[in-house]
């Protein structure tokens, strides 16, 4: 049903093997030896490190993942169908790279292995699934865009989630925020620009930012925004370090 989420108690109890099988072994096929595996084998195992919020039908996921095979990216998505696409997305295109031969041009690095998407309320459940500093960049891609109707409550950014939205963003991460509609993006900044663990990047800095054109033009809704000719406003903030380091 609908309404029902599923969501980790803590990041420690997520099994990422299902997302990300060549990333995770699962948890009851430890191997043999797993026991002798180091501790510091477990610490340097690969984190989610990348995540989208509102990620919509994948369109930046599926873009990035072969630019940067190495780094795991996560979609996080409300919509129980719209998730349910990405997931199918993701799979089918899994699935057609492993049936290529090696030597296709069509074989993308990495083949996909390193992007997943899971049904959730970010605004709720982000702390959840991350630990503190897990993550590096956070995109918010065309969000809220009925946001002038919602009480300031109910957006995506508010004052009290960039406190959750930090905790979880590593110091030097990169928070990203591309939108059509003007007024949420003069929301967006204004509580971003006044938050002490934000700290504005001019867009210049970030002109030749292949991640940042991505964020830009490949989001369907993105697409949709070029199709019609809109605007689209760009705000990038930087972590900034912890104030008691
Ligand atoms: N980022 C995508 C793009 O650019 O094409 C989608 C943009 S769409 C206008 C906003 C998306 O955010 C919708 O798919 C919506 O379901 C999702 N969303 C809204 N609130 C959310 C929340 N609290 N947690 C996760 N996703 C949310």
């Amino acid at each position: 049903v609908d309404h029902e989420l599923d969501y980790p108690k803590s990041p420690a109890e997520m099994d990422w093997s299902f997302h990300y099988p060549k990333f995770f072994s699962h948890p009851d096929q430890a191997e043999p030896d797993a026991s002798s595996a180091s501790a510091d084998e477990a610490q340097t195992q690969k984190q989610v490190e990348w995540a989208d919020v509102g990620c919509g039908f994948g369109g930046l996921l599926m873009a990035l993942a072969p630019m940067f095979p190495d780094t795991l990216m996560l979609g996080m998505e409300i919509r129980m169908s719209v998730t349910k696409y990405v997931t199918d997305r993701i799979a089918a295109t899994r699935q057609y790279q492993s049936m290529l031969p090696p030597d296709s041009p069509q074989r993308q690095p990495g083949e996909y292995q390193n992007v997943s998407v899971i049904r959730a309320n970010a605004m709720k459940h982000i702390g959840n699934f991350f630990e503190k500093g897990q993550l590096s960049k956070i995109f918010f891609l065309f969000p809220d865009p009925h946001f002038k109707n919602r009480k300031q409550k109910a957006r995506i950014i508010t004052p009290g989630l960039l406190a959750e939205y930090a905790y979880v963003l590593r110091p030097g991460g990169i928070l990203y925020t591309v939108t059509d509609v003007k007024d949420l993006h003069e929301w967006m900044a204004l509580h971003l620009n006044n938050h002490p663990l934000f700290i504005p990047i001019p867009n210049e800095e970030l002109a030749d930012d292949p991640i940042l054109e991505a964020a830009r033009t490949s989001t369907e809704e993105g697409k949709k925004v070029e199709r019609n000719k809109g605007d689209k406003w760009v705000a990038c903030f930087r972590r900034a370090e912890n104030p008691e380091d």
